[in-house]
């Protein structure tokens, strides 16, 4: 695991010249993104003025200090769009509990983290080479044992993952009497 006092790089390298700079910047930075190097560096190549350019960031791996940190800012984002499914990963799993059920956070995140755990019984229910049976019958069991956070979480999940997750739920299968 990484410490919180690592550092990471953003390198930018012009398109035109082929000139290459970097900066360093903070692990929560480099996480959610927070530094614009050109912001930083300036919009144009020091050595031909160009202004095209390509960035590549050095990402920290997602531990549980960044997930508590993503899940308690609204303005937070991991990913520009499907955080949920970059959360789907068994690796987070005991990371999502623990910030469910310990953290108070905003409605929106507590959606995408219940959202992440219905896409882990999805993938290993539908369209799966290798479905992981004890990892799906854990976050089903997680989730039975978490149902008002997942009522709440309706409406934001994906009809075609309810269609396949729900009826493999305690509740679901009461409803479907
Ligand atoms: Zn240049």
């Amino acid at each position: 695991m990484t410490q919180s006092n690592d550092t990471y790089k953003i390198e930018r390298t012009c398109s035109n010249c082929g000139h290459n700079d970097e900066i360093v910047v903070s692990k929560t930075d480099a996480a959610f993104e927070l530094v614009d190097i050109d912001k930083v560096l300036g919009n144009a190549c020091q050595i031909c003025s160009s202004s095209s350019f390509t960035t590549t960031y050095q990402r920290p791996d997602l531990d549980y200090e960044l997930l508590k940190e993503w899940a308690t800012s609204p303005d937070l984002s991991l990913m520009p769009q499907d955080e949920e499914l970059l959360l789907a990963d068994e690796k987070y799993v005991d990371m999502i509990l623990q910030v469910l059920d310990t953290i108070s956070i905003p409605e929106h995140k507590r959606d995408l983290l219940i959202d992440a755990l219905c896409i882990i019984v999805y993938d290993n229910t539908i369209d799966n080479l290798q479905p992981n049976d004890i990892l799906k019958s854990r976050v089903i069991n997680e989730l039975n044992k978490r149902q008002d956070k997942l009522k709440l979480a309706d409406n934001w999940i994906m009809d075609y993952i309810k269609k396949v997750v729900y009826p493999q739920l305690a509740f679901g299968r009461q409803n479907a009497v």
